[in-house]
């Protein structure tokens, strides 16, 4: 018959998702010592049902890809993406197709777009156009 401390310890390793409460009715032994011996043998003493409530999932920034600690901020993690990073993210940098000219749109602008090129303003759609027209008449 293996000791009380060797049957708590496999039924731990066998049994990942067993309650401390449960182990211990099991075992016949009181819930602190259950503990006790888990700790002693460095193996959980929560089962894995519970500490995965308690562990948020990894969040992991949409915009540079590292993770959104558990310290961030609400609406970091709910929008899963860094205070720091959501300007650039949500403003892309682009380049106006005609004047070359560096300036930044909105995501959602840019991915709603049917238009194959990026201007700055209208004006240079316009001459964009034109000169597009010319090139057609040549
Ligand atoms: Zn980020
Ligand atoms: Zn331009």
């Amino acid at each position: 018959m293996p000791s009380k401390r060797e049957q708590i310890v496999r039924l731990r390793t066998e049994n990942p998702i067993i309650r401390l409460t449960k182990m211990a009715e099991q075992i016949g032994v009181d819930k602190a010592y259950v503990h006790r011996v888990l700790k002693k043998a460095d193996l959980p003493t929560r089962s894995i049902l519970i500490a995965k409530k308690n562990i948020p999932k990894r969040i992991e920034c949409k915009a540079c890809g590292e993770d959104v600690i558990f310290s961030a901020t609400r609406a970091e993690r709910i929008h899963h993406i860094h205070d720091s990073c959501r300007y650039d993210y949500h403003r892309i940098l682009v380049h106006c197709k005609f004047c070359r000219t560096p300036f930044r749109r909105r995501r959602h602008q840019l991915l709603s777009s049917k238009s194959k090129y990026i201007y700055c303003s209208k004006a240079c759609l316009y001459k964009a156009r034109k000169e597009e027209k010319s090139y057609e008449l040549n």
